[in-house]
């Protein structure tokens, strides 16, 4: 089974004809709350690939932001650990432009108080997921006690940073979009090079509409993007985690996996939200199949 171990948020996102200026204000048209945050749409996007049993690990507030997040996962079949926080549930405000830009404010909230000793049981667990929007320490201790126990630790270093030698180390696979591979790397402009920079076993660096590309032990993979018409892209890296460790953890072949992530997060990139935009299993396959 897959344990994801991250953030959740609830976004509010209202459409725009442009992103404001600082100390502009702009009149938007609809408004809508979509459930978001990096680890629950990335357990969502799991859970719907199907054959894996999904859990998550996610600190919630005592207050109204909680429900439609709890009930997102839980309706994509995600098996959940909550930890109440005491603290807001984490929001997200996303201005969403016209022309696809957006402008996005977190406030991480309950997010913030995810412990080391918060990790529940490993057993039975083949893949544990992560990302950077709860606190680096955490994340570094969950990596190491799934290293431990023998877990694939997989790590999306998003958002962007740099990041300890020491929480490389234990990752056996890491998926970073351009801008966090630069970031982790310093190298601009030489893909390959950035890749081969990273002393982790597998790395997956996707490259929206252009797909993505991997390194495994020596060897490269490109895997081009399936052509949709993108209405927004929000959650495609999520969708493509989720789907790529799913995949990975039900046996299938990197490649194979790769594939069917890339046509996961296509068809991601067709919906608005993050998680309602997460297609099922059998659209997936209707897409790998044409
Ligand atoms: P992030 O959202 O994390 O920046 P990307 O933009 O690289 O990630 O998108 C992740 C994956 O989603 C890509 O590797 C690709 O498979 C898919 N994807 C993103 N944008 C498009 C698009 N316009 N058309 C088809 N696939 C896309």
């Amino acid at each position: 089974s897959v344990l994801v171990a991250g953030s959740a948020n609830l976004d509010f996102v209202v459409r725009a004809a442009h992103v404001p200026e600082p100390g502009e204000t702009v009149l938007g048209r609809d408004f809508d709350t979509f459930p978001g945050g990096k680890g629950a749409n990335q357990a969502v996007a799991c859970a719907r690939a199907g054959g894996a049993a999904t859990s998550m690990l996610v600190a919630l507030g005592d207050d109204a932001f909680a429900a439609p997040l709890e009930a997102s996962l839980r309706d994509a079949g995600v098996t959940l650990d909550i930890v109440r926080a005491g603290q807001p549930t984490g929001v997200a405000f996303v201005c969403l432009s016209d022309s696809a830009e957006n402008a996005i404010t977190v406030a991480p909230g309950a997010n913030g108080a995810l412990r080391p000793e918060h990790l529940p049981s490993l057993t039975g667990v083949t893949h544990l997921l992560l990302q950077l929007e709860t606190p680096l320490p955490s994340v570094e201790a969950w990596a190491r006690a799934a290293r431990a126990a023998d877990v694939a630790v997989v790590l999306n270093a998003a958002p962007a940073q740099t990041l300890p030698k020491s929480l490389l180390a234990h990752c056996d696979l890491l998926i970073v979009n351009e801008g966090e591979l630069t970031a982790l790397t310093g190298i601009e402009g030489d893909i390959a090079a950035a890749l081969d920079a990273l002393d982790v076993p597998r790395v997956v660096v996707t490259l929206g509409a252009r797909g993505c590309c991997a390194r495994m032990d020596g060897q490269q993979l490109l895997q081009p993007a399936f052509t949709i018409a993108a209405l927004d892209t929000t959650g495609a890296g999520d969708t493509f985690c989720g789907t790529l460790v799913a995949a990975l953890s039900r046996g299938l072949p990197f490649a194979a996996a790769l594939r069917r992530a890339s046509a996961a997060s296509a068809l991601a990139c067709t919906q608005l939200g993050a998680q309602t935009g997460v297609p099922t299993y059998d659209e997936v396959e209707r897409l790998l199949a044409e």
